[in-house]
């Protein structure tokens, strides 16, 4: 059967506030177990909870960032469970009055833009972590740490518009490439400030009925997301094609094996039995401070990229990758203001540069080449100093070593040989050297001049002027 997959995304995003959303606890990561906890995150008896205003500000940030409908009235409420992590017995959420709703999404791939609708996102706090004792060596004990526990989150709910696993990577990279440029979280996977719940489900093609889903939990790198996606589109698919159904549940990715496996029945809104926090008074917005709070919103990655085809006159391609990263951006426009070629900024930036912060695994912040070393090269290329294919060579050194383009050129005598005579010199020794192919291309075989000038660059270790090689090549190679 040919099915198409049907993909809705819930992201847990972390707020960069400096405390916790309900009490004055340091909002911070890696601190040893339980050290920032106090009375209101440990849901001791009588602690009260007080909102965090910055909360309520980066949340909203938020919200307008993904075009949402503010709800000029919304409300916590209780969200009641019970988990050793959780330790009130019930989590702080927003339920039928969340701040935000019918937000949207732009993703763009192959050049085609797809808006996501988003349905709501709301405020919530974050439960603690449970650190089971099998890792530890002690199989009979488990631990519960309370630092994450009230970590102010927001939850953004997409409906289930998403095709395909690489449309869910897209709509993810733009999510948190809006979060980060909106300047409300860090967005930081490896601490679990920005993860996925991913709900998968695969119908007929052509039919609009959806199928029933499941809910992969929790996946905090979005390259796992695609691959858990991918992996429960071909269960789903195999299960379907025996006549069996789908068991709506939860299920958890694992990375190493590569695949999901069920956690727990899936539980529905009815068994939490929300009711509204009678501990906080429901949120009533401003317009003032709200237009005020519209009015201050940076430029998303949206406009920028839309910027940057104009403004520079890279392709749509290239500002998608120039884009994706504000720091990134910022590192592109400072090239622009002190080198006056865009295209050939944008190729450096997006070949050589990101290959070795790739290979680093460094951020660009991180750049040991600025953007006054990097066009300080381009120049030195363009005004003959050096050729392309040496200004590689140079480019590393300076990564390398945090070197200057000109003393590196200086120290190694990189510097472009352009003297005519010096290259007909070695083009002359070249011939010598090569007779049968000198009478090979004398009599019609052309493509050899390729192989003469790969020789003269190799016998020149590559400094010689490519062009000058060529022309002069070919009129020694016609003369007879
Ligand atoms: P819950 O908290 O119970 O998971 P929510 O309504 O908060 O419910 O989130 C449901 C998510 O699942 C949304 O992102 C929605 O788009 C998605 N979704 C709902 N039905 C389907 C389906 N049949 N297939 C895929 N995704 C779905
Ligand atoms: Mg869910
Ligand atoms: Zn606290």
């Amino acid at each position: 059967m040919d099915y198409e997959i049907v993909i809705g995304l819930e992201v847990h995003c972390q707020l960069k506030t400096k405390s916790k959303i309900f009490c004055s606890c340091p909002a911070e990561f890696g601190k040893p177990a339980n050290e920032n906890t106090c009375p209101v995150c440990l849901g001791m008896p009588g602690a009260l909870p007080v909102l965090n205003k910055q909360v309520l500000e980066y949340a909203v940030i938020a919200g307008l960032a993904t075009h949402c409908e503010i709800q000029t009235f919304n409300q916590f409420a209780r969200k009641n469970y019970f988990y050793p992590d959780l330790p009130k017995g019930y989590q702080i959420s927003q339920f039928d009055l969340p701040f935000a709703r019918h937000g949207y999404v732009t993703i763009n791939i192959d050049g085609k833009e797809k808006k996501i609708n988003l349905t709501r996102i709301h405020m919530e706090e974050d439960a603690g972590k449970s650190i089971h004792g099998e890792n530890l060596g002690q199989p009979e004990y488990s631990y519960v740490d309370y630092n994450r526990t009230g970590m102010p989150l927001v939850e953004i709910v997409s409906e289930p518009e998403l095709r395909s696993s690489e449309e869910a990577r897209a709509y993810l990279t733009e999510l948190k490439a809006i979060l980060e440029y909106a300047g409300v979280s860090e967005c930081n996977m490896e601490e679990g400030g920005f993860r996925c719940d991913a709900n998968v489900s695969l119908r007929p093609r052509g039919s609009e009925k959806l199928g029933t889903r499941t809910e992969v939990k929790n996946v905090n790198s979005i390259r796992f997301v695609q691959k858990a996606i991918d992996y429960e589109a071909e269960r789903q698919a195999k299960v379907l094609d025996q006549g069996d159904k789908i068991v709506q549940e939860t299920r958890l990715y694992d990375s190493d094996k590569g695949v999901t496996f069920s956690m727990r029945g899936k539980e529905e809104a009815h068994d939490y039995r929300y009711f509204p926090d009678p501990d906080l008074v429901p949120i009533i917005f401003e317009d003032d401070w709200l237009e005020k709070l519209k009015s201050e919103l940076p430029e998303l990655p949206e406009q920028k990229r839309h910027r940057f085809v104009k403004e520079y006159e890279i392709s749509e391609y290239d500002a998608g990758v120039l884009t994706v990263d504000r720091s990134l951006a910022s590192y592109f426009e400072e090239c622009n203001s002190l080198y006056a070629k865009p295209k050939v900024s944008a190729n450096w930036i997006m070949g050589d540069l990101l290959r070795e912060l790739k290979n680093d695994d460094k951020e660009i912040t991180d750049c040991p080449v600025t953007p006054k070393a990097l066009t300080d090269m381009l120049t030195l290329i363009d005004d003959g100093t050096i050729n392309g294919k040496i200004a590689k060579t140079v480019f590393e050194e300076m990564y390398q070593t945090g070197k200057t383009s000109e003393e590196i050129v200086k120290e190694k005598g990189l510097t472009q040989i352009t003297d005519n005579s010096e290259i007909l010199k070695i083009i002359d020794q070249i011939l010598e050297a090569n007779p049968s192919q000198l009478e090979e291309f004398r009599s019609g075989k052309e493509k050899l001049l390729g192989f003469f000038v790969g020789q003269v660059m190799k016998q020149t270790k590559g400094q010689a002027n490519p062009g000058i090689v060529n022309q002069l090549l070919k009129e020694k190679l016609k003369a007879p």
